[in-house]
């Protein structure tokens, strides 16, 4: 017999890159090998030279397909085998080695928001639904949809044995949130990205497209983030490792804030839950600080902190690379 398999990569759209994915049948027994796709489709290579390379990195059942079939989630290669300029990847890999004595550790919030016909999920046609109050970890009909995509996504998950450790309806009608967790580099970059590919394949079958725009809407309604919640083993045994870890952050802010997610001026403007992208700070339970030191955290003296300030489109290897950097060095010096 035979099975198939998903090669899922991330390709080159600028500013933010969204996934791509096509089906290869391979023999029983057979390990998905690298193989390859046409990059001047992508955004990554020239239609005179438009050979790039998939090399396999992180392997899941396939919940959709079930039996033995499988997702398999690439890095994009030149056909030399270095990395594609796209791959993100890499340069998380490095940094992880190169700090993995800190034993960094993330968990990630991804923020969504389900759209159709160019609206929010459930919007009226004309005008604005009520506003923003019920829906934040809502129940009842016509107030709450999409939570049987939500369903749906959270089982995929946990059959392709993603650490998803939860979700909740968020502010903004028709936007929702799920957790990743708590993982190092790249892992966690590698379920986030395979938990976003579940999500838009599952929604697709509703009709429904998956949006990560920082701001889906203008105005009073919320923005969608990726709050990167991360420690290090000092920061899980001390809080003063932890207010260092902050101390760190702010002193690199705008490198941080620049790779954070196209957007992100438009999301963090010091309402709606945010910090000014253009101000650092940060505070024990405090929503409107870059970064927040949640108060359970604050109470046991040990744990972790939560940045923020990332875009629901943000990189997840880029913004662990950064956290990594920006933290582990500071506390080397
Ligand atoms: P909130 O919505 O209150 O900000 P969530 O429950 O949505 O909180 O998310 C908390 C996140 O913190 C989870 O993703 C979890 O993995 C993460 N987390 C918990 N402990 C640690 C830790 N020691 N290091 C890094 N992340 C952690
Ligand atoms: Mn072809
Ligand atoms: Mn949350
Ligand atoms: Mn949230
Ligand atoms: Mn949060």
């Amino acid at each position: 017999m035979s099975y198939q398999a998903e090669y899922i990569w991330i390709d080159g759209t600028k500013p933010t890159p969204i996934m791509r994915n096509k089906t290869k049948i391979l023999k029983d027994g057979q390990e998905p090998p690298i193989w390859g796709f046409d990059g001047s489709s992508t955004n990554q290579a020239p239609g005179n030279s438009s050979d790039c390379v998939l090399r396999p990195v992180f392997t899941t059942p396939d919940p959709i397909r079930k039996g033995d079939n499988i997702l398999v989630l690439c890095e994009v290669e030149l056909p030399d085998f270095t990395p594609h300029p796209t791959n993100t990847r890499v340069a998380c890999v490095e940094t992880a080695e190169r700090y993995a004595s800190f034993e960094p550790l993330f968990g990630i919030e991804q923020e969504y928001t389900f759209m159709q016909n160019g609206r929010p999920l459930g919007w009226p046609d004309n005008g604005f639904p009520a506003p923003q109050g019920p829906y934040y970890c809502g129940v009842g009909g016509e107030k709450m949809v999409g939570r049987e995509i939500v369903e749906a996504h959270t089982i995929a998950c946990m059959e392709a044995g993603l650490s998803i450790e939860g979700t909740n309806a968020e502010v903004l009608m028709g936007q929702w949130e799920f957790q990743i967790g708590v993982l190092p580099a790249p892992a966690i970059g590698d379920q986030l990205w395979m938990a976003r590919w579940l999500l838009n394949r599952i929604a697709e079958d509703y009709g429904v497209s998956v949006s990560l725009d920082p701001k889906p809407v203008a105005g009073d309604w919320n923005g969608a983030g990726a709050h990167t919640n991360f420690s290090t083993n000092a920061m899980r045994e001390s809080y003063d490792a932890i207010i260092e870890g902050c101390e760190a952050l702010g002193k690199n802010a705008n490198e941080h804030i620049a790779n954070y997610g196209a957007g992100i001026e438009s999301r963090l403007t010091g309402a709606h839950e945010t910090a000014r992208y253009d101000t650092f700070s940060y505070g024990v339970s405090d929503r409107g600080a870059s970064v927040r030191i949640p108060w359970a955290v604050e109470k046991a003296g040990k744990g972790y902190l939560e940045d923020r300030r990332p875009n629901a489109n943000m990189d997840p290897y880029v913004v662990s690379r950064l956290m990594i950097e920006t933290i582990c060095s500071y506390s080397e010096k």
